[in-house]
């Protein structure tokens, strides 16, 4: 497969490793957003987190908790974000499932979750919920 991440996986493109175990990899993003902005991603090719196995959801979402829980340790950030960009229109570049995790700092200009869509919906919370309620 050409997928970028593959290679870096398979070690087939160099990487700045932060973190690796037997399902979970993860490196410095090659154009941060900030000091310390890593990528996680599971081994296996998954291009969205829908696709993935749920067991690797785990072990994904248990490497992300350890690996914000050291970048908190050694960069000591105000804050952190953590977000997933899912589907071309989504702004997913690379079609292999990664999570960026990205430490902020005091005066950064950064914005929060929020800042990423301003569309708010014409339908009621209630018209919403006939829909999506699980
Ligand atoms: P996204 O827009 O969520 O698909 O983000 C893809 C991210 O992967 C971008 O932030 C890129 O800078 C990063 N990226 C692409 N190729 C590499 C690479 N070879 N090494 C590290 N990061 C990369
Ligand atoms: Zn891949």
């Amino acid at each position: 497969m050409n997928c970028v991440f593959c290679k870096i996986v398979d070690g087939e493109i160099p990487s700045y490793k932060v973190y690796e175990d037997d399902n979970v990899y993860a490196f410095l993003d090659i154009n941060p957003l900030t000091k310390g902005h890593t990528v996680v991603i599971p081994k296996n090719h998954s291009e969205t987190l829908m696709d993935l196995e749920d067991d690797q959801v785990n072990n994904l979402f248990l490497a992300i908790k350890r690996i914000s829980q050291h970048l908190e340790k050694v960069l000591e950030p105000a804050g952190l974000n953590i977000g997933i960009n899912m589907r071309k229109y989504a702004g997913q570049v690379v079609d292999h499932l990664h999570v960026h995790i990205l430490p902020r700092f005091e005066g950064d200009n950064g914005g929060s979750i929020h800042s990423i869509v301003n569309n708010p919906p014409k339908e009621t919370l209630e018209e919403i919920l006939d829909k999506v309620e699980m």
